[in-house]
């Protein structure tokens, strides 16, 4: 099985959700930029008071800053991993590849309306990362997470102007990975509009056996 993935796709399409079903069922290990990013902001440090003004207006935060956040964690790692958000830009990618061999990136495909919708409902845990929505996916107790009993919440950035931008910001940066994993003959789209939570994390898993 591949153990070394890329999860790429627009905000809203699902990767969080996806990566957190891997990492339970498959024993992945989960790298995900943005909730790294988030408790950086939330707990104030330097790294967080440099990402804030990024983060917050859905812009890319600096690929240095990024990059050398990704090559500490993966240093004590090891087993399956899997990349949610990262990277978004191809001089991330160079700098992933020239640390880690890359086995597949699984491309999560999805409409702009239906993202729109999955990211207006999105409700987060901010203590473990877990992902809700508030008709797909709803908590079992209201605004609570399943996982941690943390009280949820919605991300700031989720706000429709700053997801109009972050839209932007993946077809300008982000979608050329696209081609760039295709011309490696690592890439895999996955349709993510259609079908169940479970049914499209199916999709991934076969995916990965083949
Ligand atoms: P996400 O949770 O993946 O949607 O990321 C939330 C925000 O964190 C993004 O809008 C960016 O501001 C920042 N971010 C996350 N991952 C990256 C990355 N790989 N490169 C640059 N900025 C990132």
């Amino acid at each position: 099985m591949k153990s070394r993935i890329v999860l790429l796709g627009p905000p809203g399409a699902g990767k969080g959700t996806q990566a957190e079903i891997l990492e339970k069922e498959l024993g992945f290990t989960k790298l995900s930029t943005g909730d790294m990013l988030r408790e950086e902001v939330r707990n104030g440090t330097e790294l967080g008071e440099k990402a804030k003004i990024y983060v917050e207006s859905g812009n890319l935060v600096p690929d240095e800053i990024v990059v050398e956040m990704i090559k500490k964690r993966i240093k004590n790692i090891s087993g399956a991993i899997l990349f949610d958000g990262y990277p978004r830009t191809v001089k991330q990618a160079d700098a992933l590849a020239s640390i880690i061999d890359i086995d597949l990136a699984i491309s999560i495909d999805v409409e702009d309306k239906v993202l729109v919708n999955r990211i207006a409902k999105r409700l987060m845990c901010s203590k473990c990362g877990a992902v809700y929505h508030l008709i797909n996916k709803p908590p079992r107790k209201e605004w609570i997470c399943d996982k941690c009993n943390t009280t949820l919440y919605q991300r700031d950035d989720d706000k429709e102007e700053t997801v109009m931008n972050r839209l932007e910001v993946y077809r300008r940066n982000t979608l050329p990975l696209i081609k760039y994993y295709d011309e490696r003959n690592k890439l895999v789209i996955i349709n993510g509009n259609e079908g169940t939570i479970n049914s499209i994390s199916e999709r991934i898993k076969a995916a990965l056996e083949g």
